[in-house]
């Protein structure tokens, strides 16, 4: 469903969880957040670095959110079995921050105009929408011998960069790309402070997402020893990385975690 994941942690104990859009910020040029809110986030099993999660929203018209119900992979056969007026949107969403104490959970997402759903859908939602989470797990598996890290992204896997550093151990090694569509959209990141990070912007040029990313990857000192990588993107940004790693620098396929979040010119489905 729009992306691939390479490896993922699934969770071990999941729910079908409902909420509400409680607020919304502008988080640069690009992004908006989303914070939800609600006693059902309870159930919510918050693990901190880039977990993702299923995020159900409503079509255009539909009065009220329907949701499957099952507690497995099998809520995806009843998705697809939901009569298409009743059927909401589904897209993948990394949880940025949570908030136990006030039962809140943002999604940043990085906006690309009214062609996808979930853009357009962020970037008009107001307080009381209702929205459904199913979470998918965590992602980001460093190799344990790893000494550091490489983290590599595009404008979607932004929010889970730094959702990861924000969970990361304080003697986190790592170097960071980050690439954005606008230099509004770089800002000031809590991190470690072994960690050195680099914003890329496309200066508001359009043109695919990750290939910056990627040519910058692939022409600067990587780290020294073992290390992990983790790169997420647009998916060829995340395939052309990983090939680059693997066969031309000798880099061991467990050391390297590739997600592609996207497709560039293909849709998610649903
Ligand atoms: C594990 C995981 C975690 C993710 N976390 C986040 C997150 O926290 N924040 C976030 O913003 N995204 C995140 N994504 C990416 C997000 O799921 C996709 O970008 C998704 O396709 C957006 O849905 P949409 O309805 O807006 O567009 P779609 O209907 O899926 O696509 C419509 C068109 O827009 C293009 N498109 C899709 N995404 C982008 C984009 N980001 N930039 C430019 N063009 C695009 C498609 O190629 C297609 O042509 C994540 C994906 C995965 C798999």
């Amino acid at each position: 469903m729009g992306g691939f994941m390479a490896k993922v942690k699934a969770p071990a104990r999941r729910s079908m969880v409902r909420a509400e859009v409680a607020r919304t910020a502008r988080t640069g040029e690009s992004f908006v957040t989303l914070t939800l809110a609600g006693p059902g986030l309870a159930d919510f099993e918050a693990q901190g670095f880039d977990q993702c999660c299923r995020l159900f929203f409503r079509r255009e018209g539909q009065s009220e959110l329907a949701m499957p119900t099952a507690s497995h992979n099998g809520w995806l056969a009843q998705y697809l079995l939901m009569r298409p007026s009743v059927r909401p949107w589904v897209r993948n969403y990394t949880v940025r921050a949570f908030r136990p104490e006030a039962l809140e959970l943002d999604i940043e997402f990085a906006l690309h105009g009214d062609a996808g759903p979930a853009s357009a859908f962020a970037a008009r939602a107001r307080p009381g929408e209702p929205v459904g989470l199913f979470d998918e797990g965590i992602g980001y598996l460093p190799a344990p011998d790893a000494r550091s890290q490489f983290l590599v992204a595009d404008e979607s896997a932004v929010p889970a960069v730094l959702a990861v550093l924000e969970s990361a151990p304080e003697d986190l090694v790592a170097r960071v790309l980050l690439e954005v569509p606008h230099p509004g959209d770089i800002r000031d990141i809590t991190a470690p402070p072994g960690v050195e990070v680099r914003w890329l912007h496309r200066d508001g040029r359009g043109g695919v997402p990750g290939r910056l990313a990627l040519h910058t990857a692939m022409s600067t000192p990587l780290p020294e020893g073992p290390f992990y990588t983790w790169v997420a993107g647009e998916s060829g940004l995340a395939t052309g990385l990983r090939r680059y790693l693997v066969k031309e620098r000798e880099v061991p396929k467990s050391h390297v975690s590739f997600l592609g979040y996207w497709k560039h010119g293909r849709g998610g489905v649903g």
